[in-house]
């Protein structure tokens, strides 16, 4: 007898074990998951996620106060480490950018962030080793944090694991088991059919790629982010705060190991992946160098910080830097969640709770079905980015 589950989840990232935690979370529905290689393999793994509200739209700024707000519950709730800290962060602007940094806070505070707009001196004394001019201006978020994402995907896999999902790991699943159009279930590499009423694809950058195999066409792209990590110059006395610095197109964090991760943050400058399973994951000795010398710009000491390598990622991005989410268009019994455009670790318990909410028995959050909808691209109705400088999402 072949076997058959509620729900079969293709990929184990992090929207696929927060579906899987939040499908079985309070509903006694059949959950498998389903990963080719490990939890965290594709994108989740190399993430910086970084916990921010600093959105331009009402929609996103609810969904990441839920995640951030989840995440910073999971280890009292489920005692399980996920390393949750809340340095806050600061993003700088540009003074001609100031009219909207003002406008996108003001949205913020009235949706309970705790957000400010501050100018160069006040970011002087946050931060006592930066170099910041008096006339410019930054969004300070305090309730700002982040994870370990590597650990956050283990431990959500796992709650959801001790809550009845079956997790299938090291296999592929290579295409839907459909007839006229339905699909009852998935193949996998071995050739072993799995049915189910509903299969949603989380397989981040490998989405584009097997949705059309199966002749569905969703303007989902891989590109090939690069971070660099530094160790701080010993003695060093920087506070550890997260940055996004639209002056010099970077952003920075710290890490647990008392690394800083930087990166750049205009997507132009990645490369388009077109094959996920074989791109490079390195990075050049002249990539750590710009990031080196730009990081430099704010924090000098860093001019003289050994670096500890870096690394190439994937994201996927769609026209309008937000997912699509929704059922696969043409097709009945398969969802997606994809292209998330670089932000999406910590909207991923929103997007979780409110598919489940769909799908399943969970109970809706600030989720909104049709924000994320596949189909607006062909309806011409993109979501509209509002921030008026350049950020994700
Ligand atoms: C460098 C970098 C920095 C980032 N920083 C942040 C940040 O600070 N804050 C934030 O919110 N977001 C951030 N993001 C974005 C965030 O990490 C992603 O949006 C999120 O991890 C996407 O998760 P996912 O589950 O959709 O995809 P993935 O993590 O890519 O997971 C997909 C999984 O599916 C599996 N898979 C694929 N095809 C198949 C198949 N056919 N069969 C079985 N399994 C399959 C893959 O092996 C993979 O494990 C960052 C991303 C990157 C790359």
């Amino acid at each position: 007898m072949s076997k058959s589950y509620d729900h079969i989840i293709v990929g184990g990232g992090i929207m696929g074990a927060s579906l899987a935690l939040q499908l079985t979370a309070e509903s006694d529905s059949k959950v498998l998951l389903i990963e080719k290689s490990f939890p965290g393999a594709g994108s989740t793994g190399k993430s910086g996620a970084i916990l921010r509200q600093h959105y331009s739209h009402p929609v996103t700024i609810a969904m990441a106060r839920e995640g951030l707000q989840w995440y910073s519950e999971f280890e009292d709730r489920f005692q399980r480490s996920i390393s949750f800290h809340r340095p806050g962060m600061a993003f700088i602007c540009k003074e001609a950018d100031r009219d909207n940094l003002e406008r996108n806070v003001k949205l913020q505070r009235g949706l309970g962030v705790d957000t400010q707009v501050i100018d160069g001196a006040t970011l002087r004394e946050l931060e006592p080793n930066g170099n910041f001019a008096p006339d410019e201006c930054a969004a300070w978020e305090s309730e700002a944090g982040n994870v370990n994402p590597v650990q956050a995907v283990n431990e959500i896999l796992s709650v959801a694991i001790s809550q009845g999902t079956d997790v299938i790991l090291g296999q592929r699943v290579t295409s839907f088991l459909k007839a006229n159009e339905i699909v009852s279930g998935v193949v996998l590499n071995d050739g072993q059919k799995i049915n189910a009423g509903m299969v949603v694809i989380c397989a981040g950058p490998w989405t584009g790629k097997f949705l059309s195999d199966a002749g569905i066409k969703l303007p989902l792209q891989a590109l090939r982010p690069e971070q660099a990590f530094f160790e701080p110059p010993p003695g060093s006395t920087e506070r550890r705060l997260i940055y996004g610095d639209l002056t010099h197109g970077l952003y920075w964090k710290p890490e647990l190991a008392g690394w800083t991760r930087v990166g750049f943050l205009d997507m132009n400058e990645d490369a388009i992946v077109d094959d996920p399973d074989h791109y490079d994951e390195g990075v050049s000795g002249k990539f750590i160098q710009e990031c080196r010398d730009r990081l430099s710009l704010r924090l000098p000491h860093y001019a003289k910080a050994a670096s500890w390598g870096g690394v190439g990622a994937l994201y996927t991005v769609t026209p309008d830097a937000h997912p699509v989410i929704g059922p696969v268009p043409g097709l009945s019994g398969a969802w997606v969640m994809s292209g998330f455009s670089g932000h999406g670790f910590k909207l991923a318990p929103a997007v979780s709770r409110g598919v489940a909410s769909i799908l399943g028995e969970a109970k809706p959050g600030s989720f909104d079905p049709n924000f994320f909808c596949p189909q607006r691209f062909q309806r011409g109705e993109a979501i509209e980015v509002r921030y008026g400088y350049g950020i994700l999402g």
